[in-house]
């Protein structure tokens, strides 16, 4: 351990490393946060997929191949945050749209839009590539991988252990980001705690929001990868990006004022 300090975080991590490869090995399912949660990560995923998938020409049937199974990479986020530490570290907290202690909030803020959109153009740059290059034995995780990445974090913004949204004219506008410390981890009073927090997708207005989020993101990686000259690429991707993060990602944090729990 550098430093010689046992932190509680890294008691945590030890912990929870331990648990999923003892399950593992005996074959148990772990019941470790929201990875295996079937109203969780996989669930907003799967209903977000097959609705942008639905009426794809025929043409376009070969897309699915590619994007259908996205939701492996969206849950497979959390267990690798757990083997490398970004459940904890500064550097893994805008996968999962939380913010470090240290961190302001529009600073992580940016961070997790930044990485939700540079993921999500590299999936679209990849798809594009398999298109114009007709690569279509490549493995899908070429572009489920960086898709799944973004679909995470996006999800994890719905999650009301992650980030404070407030609903205003139809947009659930963004006023505060959590540090995933014990008062987020722990139930008390009628704070529900992290966990049981991140299970309450189905059915909610949260989750349907985050469902209609990563269909639109879907949509937009799809549209990008298609368009006719290579030129218009990035400036198209930006365009859609600022229509899509108006709807699904504004920003109503005032500086200064730190919504931590
Ligand atoms: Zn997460």
């Amino acid at each position: 351990m550098v430093g010689g300090e046992y932190t509680a975080d890294w008691v945590e991590r030890q912990c929870l490393v331990l648990e999923l490869e003892c399950g593992k090995l005996s074959g148990r399912t772990s019941d470790w946060r929201c990875v295996f949660e079937p109203y969780g990560h996989e669930f907003l995923s799967q209903e977000a997929i097959r609705e942008a998938l639905k009426d794809l020409p025929p043409k376009l049937q070969w897309i699915r191949r590619f994007l259908e199974d996205a939701n492996t990479p969206t849950v497979y986020r959390d267990l690798e945050d757990v083997w490398n530490g970004g459940q904890w570290n500064k550097e893994g907290q805008k996968n999962h749209f939380m913010r470090y202690a240290t961190d302001s909030e529009l600073t992580a803020y940016e961070d997790a839009c930044t990485w939700i959109f540079k993921n999500g153009f590299i999936a679209a740059q990849h798809l594009r590539d398999i298109w114009q290059k007709k690569l279509g034995y490549y493995n899908p995780i070429y572009v489920t991988g960086p898709l799944g990445d973004a679909m995470h974090a996006l999800q994890d913004s719905f999650s009301a252990a992650h980030v404070k949204r407030v609903k205003r004219d139809d947009v659930w506008v963004i006023e505060g980001i959590y540090v995933y410390n014990d008062a987020n981890k722990k139930a008390s009073g009628t704070y529900p705690g992290h966990e049981a927090l991140d299970k309450q997708w189905k059915g909610t207005e949260l989750g349907n929001e985050a469902i209609t989020a990563c269909r639109e993101l879907i949509r937009i990686v799809i549209h990008t990868s298609l368009l006719a000259i290579d030129a218009t690429v990035p400036n198209k991707w930006q365009s859609l990006w600022d229509t899509f993060s108006g709807l699904f990602l504004s920003c109503g944090i005032k500086e200064g004022v730190p919504v931590g729990k």
